[in-house]
């Protein structure tokens, strides 16, 4: 466990001093990861295998023609809204954030679930045109880098503002409620103002990107945007994929 450790503190400093933006995240992390004992990474999640994990932001766009499972949300929607969708897993997780957000009297409603790569080269495109470039980027992905392309985000407002998607939503019960529970659905804030360097838009209280419950209740305690959350996973199954494979050898690894 030791030797996983320094292996991993030794992969963060060298990614600390080569990017400046990560730093101002790191010492944060590098505490919870030093800890003893060290956190539950679920291991299970590698993006190269598991779809729900995948990172998409500006520098690491999907491919025009990647298409998801998509299934239609059964909960409400704002008025007027067609029948959004997700993928599969994150739908059905959706219906019970929704359901327990109702148990608690909040009422919720989607503003806008997956979207197509040319669907959101019409919306970058509109919004381009309205704001200029560098203003648009702040709050509109260009088309292929866009989380929603995945089926895995989805907007969220509520009646209260008139389902507007506006940073005041996180002033309301129901943006309170969603930031103290999306996580145990497994879901994140993907988007907060702290963090606008690194993810490069501004904060969306509304727009949900789920994970499933391990990572997200872990990127939530860690409070780390997802791009640092992914490149701790990343060097720990690299530490751990050094790691000797038999039973004695792993006993020695851990005992030293
Ligand atoms: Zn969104």
């Amino acid at each position: 466990m030791k030797r996983v450790c320094i292996l991993f503190l030794c992969a963060v400093t060298i990614l600390s001093c080569c990017a400046s933006a990560l730093c101002e995240a790191l010492p944060t992390a590098m505490e919870l990861f030093s800890a003893d004992p060290a956190p539950d990474v679920p291991m299970r999640s590698d993006p190269a295998i598991d779809p729900l994990t995948v990172l998409v932001n500006k520098e690491e766009p999907l491919p025009w023609d990647y298409i998801p499972p998509l299934v239609p949300l059964e909960v409400p929607h704002k008025p007027g809204v067609s029948t959004q969708q997700m993928v599969p897993d994150a739908a059905e997780a959706l219906t019970r954030l929704f359901a327990a957000a109702e148990s608690d009297g909040i009422s919720l409603g989607v503003v806008s679930g997956y979207r197509s790569y040319g669907t959101q080269k019409s919306i970058h495109a509109r919004k381009v045109a309205q704001k200029g470039r560098a203003t648009a980027e702040l709050t509109s992905a260009p088309p292929g880098k866009s989380e929603h392309q995945l089926g895995l985000a989805v907007d969220v407002s509520s009646a209260s503002i008139n389902y507007r998607l506006n940073a005041i939503f996180a002033d309301t019960a129901e943006g309170q409620w969603l930031e103290a529970h999306c996580a145990e659905f497994g879901f994140i804030i993907r988007y907060r103002a702290e963090w606008q360097k690194i993810t490069g838009y501004k904060a969306e209280p509304w727009h949900i990107r789920y994970v499933g419950p391990e990572h997200a209740r872990l990127i939530t305690s860690l409070h780390v945007p997802y791009e640092i959350y992914m490149g701790y996973l990343k060097l720990c199954w690299d530490a751990r994929a050094h790691l000797p494979a038999t039973p004695d050898a792993a006993r020695l690894a851990a005992d030293h």
